[in-house]
C-alpha cells in the first residue's frame, strides 16, 4: 500500500476514534487535505483515495496545480495570508477562503467573485491566542466583520478559523479551540436563523483529537497525510 494511502486510513482512524468519543457524527467532518508544497501526483493519488478538498497557501503554486488538475473535480481552499493584489485569482478559482481577516480584503472577493460560480465559502481567522504577531481578527472584533460581511451578496460568510500556538497536550489543546466554538455561538446567537454559521476550521495534524472534541467541522491535516514538508517554507 502506498504511504499516502496508508496515511489517511490512520488520519480518518483518529477522527472516527475522537468522534465516537464525542458522540459526534463522524460525517459531519471534513478531512481538508493541506497540499501546499506537495506534488501533483501525490495529490491525485490522495484524490483517488477519496479525499476531494485540498488546502493551499501560496497563490502561483496553487494556480499552477489548480489549472493541470482540472480534470479531477477537486474543491480548491485558499488557508494562507491574503494581500489585496491577489484576491481577484482567489475569487476566481477557489470555493472557499479561511483567512480572512478585514473588510477591504472581504469587499475585493465579493466584487471580483463571478456570478457564475456562487457565493465563496469564507471563513474569518482569529487571532484566538491574542499573540501581536499573529495574523487574524482578535475575538472581541469578530461580530463587526461578520455583521459587515453577512451583507455582502456574492460573500458566504461559514464561519471561524484559527491557528493556535503549538501546544502538546490535549488538555491545553482544547483549550483554544473551545475559545473558537465559543465565539462562533456567541456569533450565532445575533445573526438571522438564515445565517447561521455551520464551520468551525479548526485542528492540524498535531491537534486533531483536541479539535474533533471541540466541534471542529473541518480539520487541516498536512503532514500527518503527505509526510513531513521539505523544501519550500512552511507557513
Ligand atoms: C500548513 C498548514 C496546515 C497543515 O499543517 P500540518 O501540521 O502539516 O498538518 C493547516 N493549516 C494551515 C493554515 C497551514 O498553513
Amino acid at each position: 500500500m502506498e504511504i499516502i494511502e496508508k496515511n489517511i486510513s490512520a488520519v480518518m482512524a483518529r477522527i472516527e476514534h475522537s468522534a465516537a468519543k464525542a458522540a459526534r457524527d463522524p460525517q459531519t467532518l471534513q478531512l481538508l487535505a493541506v497540499s501546499k508544497t506537495r506534488s501533483e501526483e501525490d495529490i491525485q493519488l490522495a484524490f483517488s483515495k477519496g479525499l476531494s478538498a485540498f488546502g493551499e497557501n501560496y497563490l502561483q503554486e496553487a494556480l499552477n496545480k489548480i489549472k493541470s488538475l482540472a480534470s479531477i473535480s477537486a474543491e480548491w481552499h485558499f488557508i494562507g495570508p491574503l494581500q489585496s493584489n491577489k484576491t481577484k485569482q482567489v475569487a476566481e478559482n477557489f470555493s472557499w477562503v479561511h483567512t480572512v481577516d478585514r473588510l477591504k480584503i472581504a469587499k475585493r472577493l465579493n466584487d471580483q467573485r463571478p456570478e457564475s460560480l456562487g457565493p465563496l465559502n469564507i471563513c474569518l481567522q482569529i487571532n484566538i491566542d491574542n499573540e501581536p504577531s499573529k495574523s487574524g481578527l482578535m475575538p472581541d472584533q469578530a461580530w463587526d466583520l461578520a455583521q459587515s460581511i453577512s451583507e455582502l451578496p456574492n460573500l458566504c460568510l461559514r464561519g471561524l478559523m484559527a491557528i493556535p500556538m503549538a501546544r502538546h497536550d490535549i488538555d491545553s489543546q482544547r483549550r483554544p479551540f473551545r475559545d473558537l466554538r465559543l465565539l462562533k455561538e456567541e456569533i450565532n446567537r445575533q445573526l438571522d436563523n438564515s445565517q447561521k454559521l455551520d464551520t468551525l476550521s479548526m485542528g492540524m495534524s498535531g491537534d486533531i483529537e483536541a479539535a474533533v472534541l471541540e466541534g471542529a467541522t473541518i480539520l487541516r491535516v498536512g503532514t500527518d497525510i503527505f509526510g513531513p514538508r521539505t523544501g519550500k517554507a512552511t507557513l
